[in-house]
């Protein structure tokens, strides 16, 4: 090795991998773009010698010089929607930000992630209208509060919201009429879920993924998918929907596993056959297992459930989405008996004893 650095020799290093070791945890910086930008330090002569370098990869603590760049998250839901520039990072995703070394005084340029980041990764899957339907793209967990469309009085809708922001994590069978608020809160948890995919990938967590983690299934079109590609003949162009029970085992098996987060719409909606059952079983039952987090919305309750399909299936099936075994996070929430009990304690404070 030659004690001569070249800018050359030091962006080839870094581009082989060789420096790209010592770089961590930082981004790299040894760009083209960032190489004019390094200036040299106190206790170094010439920058580009292996002086330098010896004393950069020396230097422990990085302190960045001044402010952040100032991010406007008003901005976003144009960035997001490509209809303006970020601001901050002009649509890179990063941008330069000057840091200090503190022993070595040497001053170098890292790539600081642009927080867009966060937001283009949430517009992916909350912009897909088969996600999110556009009515409901302003729900979100935090800012939930009862709606006068609903047809639930104003503290029932509380005790809802109560509810889900402090079991944001559970597994939900959410039954009501129509009008109740089934979609609308299952959409809030759905939020809640989409935020934190994206955050861990921000934050590097372990258990980020790219993949699609989040998922809202309109649980007829699902089970009729299903049957209709296991009955498929050769020459059909019949797609598998996009979860399955092997996708479903294969996220579970990344090192810590990704949990998972699907609303099964309107499962009520699900016609009483035998093909069509098993397969929505066999789905539960995969992500059940996984530890994903189901909501399932419901025009009947567990028992007219029960009634509609059969009870071979029915309480497997129900068991895996809402029936609680030991500490596991899974509830029923009955949107029309909260209304009931609330409305009785309200105006019959007698019917309790
Ligand atoms: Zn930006």
């Amino acid at each position: 090795m030659s004690s001569k650095w070249t800018t050359q020799t030091i962006y080839r290093e870094h581009v082989e991998g060789e420096l790209a070791k010592f770089m961590n945890p930082f981004p790299p910086c040894f760009t083209p773009a960032a190489l004019g930008m390094i200036k040299a330090g106190t206790r170094i002569d010439l920058p580009w010698t292996k002086g330098f370098l010896d004393a950069f990869r020396s230097e422990e603590l990085w302190v960045e010089d001044g402010d952040p760049k100032e991010f406007i998250a008003e901005e976003m839901p144009g960035v997001v929607r490509k209809k303006k520039k970020c601001s901050t990072c002009l649509d890179l995703g990063y941008y330069w930000r000057a840091h200090t070394g503190q022993t070595t005084h040497i001053q170098a340029m890292f790539q600081e992630d642009c927080e867009c980041r966060f937001y283009h990764l949430v517009w992916i899957l909350w912009g897909d209208t088969n996600t999110v339907p556009e009515p409901y793209r302003n729900v979100t967990l935090d800012d939930l509060t009862p709606s006068p469309r609903s047809n639930l009085s104003d503290p029932a809708q509380q005790k809802v919201i109560n509810l889900l922001q402090s079991c944001r994590d559970y597994s939900f069978l959410m039954y009501g009429d129509t009008g109740t608020g089934k979609t609308h809160f299952s959409i809030a948890l759905l939020q809640h879920a989409v935020h934190e995919w994206a955050r861990k990938i921000c934050n590097n967590a372990p258990d980020a993924t790219s993949e699609r983690t989040v998922f809202r299934i309109d649980a007829k079109a699902w089970c009729d998918a299903m049957l209709e590609f296991s009955r498929r003949s050769f020459d059909d162009n019949v797609k598998l929907p996009d979860l399955t029970v092997t996708r479903v085992r294969k996220m579970a098996e990344h090192e810590p596993p990704i949990r998972l987060f699907v609303i099964f719409d309107e499962i009520d909606k699900v016609p009483p056959s035998e093909g069509r059952l098993l397969n929505l079983f066999q789905l539960c039952n995969a992500l059940s297992e996984c530890g994903a987090q189901i909501v399932a919305t419901s025009n009947h309750s567990p028992e007219q459930l029960v009634a509609k399909w059969d009870s071979e299936h029915t309480g497997p099936i129900l068991r895996r989405i809402c029936d609680r075994k030991k500490d596991e996070k899974r509830m029923r929430l009955p949107l029309t008996a909260i209304v009931e009990t609330t409305d009785k304690t309200k105006d019959n404070p007698e019917d309790k004893k």
